[in-house]
């Protein structure tokens, strides 16, 4: 059978990091053996699933790019289905209708915990039979000795004794049916042969196997990928910063560095940190996934964002940055070729929202000096180089970047300076800080006119501090 794997994702939040990494597992499974990925939207708790939440994790799917071959399924539009299946099951006895009511089933509940035993259902409808009408659940019927054995593909071999499983709802009262009965029709009318999901789903796999074996049917492979953790070892939750995938996004991370970041994320290749899609496809075996939990690490995820960003097509990441410098208010139009800022700036950020900050300056006035860039730049000694620069800045005819740079060459050297010293009171001018592309290209994309009001005001700094210190 050739492969098939599903991400199967409950609609009740965004799409998380643990969540985007184990669809990417299965999408990568999938991929490397030539085989098809589904998209199941397991919406069944019809109280926590929201719409908002489906359009979340559909839109977070085509950010990473992580694209199905079957689906969107819904869960909800399968119950005639669902309904079929455990018919089946109680018609061929595999199945019973249960009417314990609440009461009896909390103080079975509380004498199992006194005696410090596993709450489960103790079979009392077992051999009853209860009318339709009445009102019950459904439940399986679980073998009651024997044990299940799952070859886990990344846990390995994990055994489940059948007397520590009791015999699970598998439809409620009001008729919807429950989690593991739907999960097993689907996997087995999508024809799935991997199972790859979190390791929050391991006790729910004898279960699954169960039902399966009880139908006659061949269960798929399983893989419960651990869960990823946050830098103080416990588990990752928004106390730890970003965990929803399309947060990423808004704080600047390109798509290709998250996907990355996670695939490391308990899977490793040599020391390789870096890995295309296309290597990921190649070298990825989910044998290979580490039993272990890893925790997030920011600055890695920032290290590897800042290699894609310096590494992409400026014009993609000039798209890109776009929406981040509109959070700043910059509408990129009304300055230089956002393009070639990009290029000038590629080397310099680790997210775009960074790129956006430091490029700033280039479509609007800086608001305040660096202090402590203008402390040591914007000086006494500093007011004759700046004058001599704005006065043939004014008088310029070509200007570009080569031209731009004489000048400053032609400042040094009349007043017998170091390039330094004209250029880096020249960059907190017209920047405002210390940093930025080379002071050339700088004074090209910031343009004349911004480049001596700048001026001005940086020679007018100057003047007061003098004064100041003077009095
Ligand atoms: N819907 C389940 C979840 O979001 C996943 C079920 C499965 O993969 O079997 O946790």
């Amino acid at each position: 059978m050739s492969t098939k794997t599903r991400f199967a994702p409950s609609p009740t939040g965004y799409l998380h990091v643990g969540g985007a990494r184990t669809a990417l597992f299965s999408w990568l499974h999938a991929r490397k053996h030539g085989g098809k990925y589904v998209l199941r939207i397991e919406d069944t708790d019809l109280e926590r699933s929201t719409t908002e939440s489906i359009n979340a994790i559909l839109e977070a799917m085509t950010w990473l790019g992580l694209d199905y071959d079957e689906g969107p399924f819904y869960q909800t539009r399968r119950f005639d289905r669902y309904n079929e299946i455990i018919d089946e099951l109680l018609n061929k006895k595999l199945a019973y209708r249960c009417s314990c009511p609440r009461e009896r089933l909390d103080a079975l509940r509380e004498g199992q915990m006194q005696r410090k035993e596993k709450p489960r259902y103790d079979g009392h409808c077992r051999g009853k039979s209860i009318a339709a009408d009445e009102p019950h659940v459904i439940r399986f019927r679980n073998p009651p000795e024997g044990s299940v054995i799952v070859d886990d593909q990344v846990r390995g071999k994990i055994v489940f004794r059948n007397d520590e499983l009791d015999d699970l709802i598998i439809r409620r009262t009001d008729g919807s049916p429950t989690y593991n009965l739907t999960v097993v029709v689907d996997d087995l009318d999508m024809g799935i042969t991997d199972v790859i999901r979190g390791d929050d789903h391991v006790n729910n796999t004898p279960r699954q196997i169960n039902i399966l074996t009880a139908l006659g049917k061949e269960p798929p492979r399983y893989a419960h990928v651990p869960m990823i953790l946050g830098d103080d070892g416990s588990r990752l939750s928004k106390r730890h910063g970003a965990v929803s995938v399309m947060e990423y996004r808004k704080q600047g991370i390109l798509p290709e560095a998250l996907l990355n970041y996670l695939v490391r994320l308990g899977w490793s290749h040599g020391d390789d940190e870096l890995f295309t899609l296309d290597q990921m496809v190649e070298l990825f075996d989910i044998k290979d996934v580490n039993k272990a939990a890893s925790a997030f690490n920011t600055e890695k995820l920032l290290w590897i964002n800042q290699h894609y960003i310096k590494s992409a097509d400026p014009v993609r990441i000039a798209r890109l940055l776009s929406p981040h410098l509109g959070d700043l208010d910059i509408d990129p139009v009304s300055g230089p070729d956002i393009v070639e800022v990009v290029r000038q700036q590629q080397e310099r950020a680790r997210t775009l929202v960074e790129m956006a900050e430091i490029s700033a300056f280039f479509y609007r006035d800086y608001e305040d000096f660096d202090e402590k860039a203008a402390k040591k730049h914007l000086k006494a000694a500093a007011r004759e180089p700046l004058q001599q620069v704005k006065e043939r800045l004014a008088a310029q005819e070509d200007w570009e970047a080569e031209k731009l740079h004489q000048v400053v060459i032609d400042v040094a050297e009349s007043l017998d300076l170091k390039m330094g010293k004209v250029a880096q009171p020249l960059r907190v001018a017209v920047v405002g800080r210390a940093a930025s592309p080379g002071i050339d290209v700088t004074l090209e994309l910031v343009g004349r006119e911004a480049c001596l009001r700048r001026i001005d005001r940086a020679l007018q700094y100057i003047n007061k501090r003098v004064e100041e210190s003077a009095a």
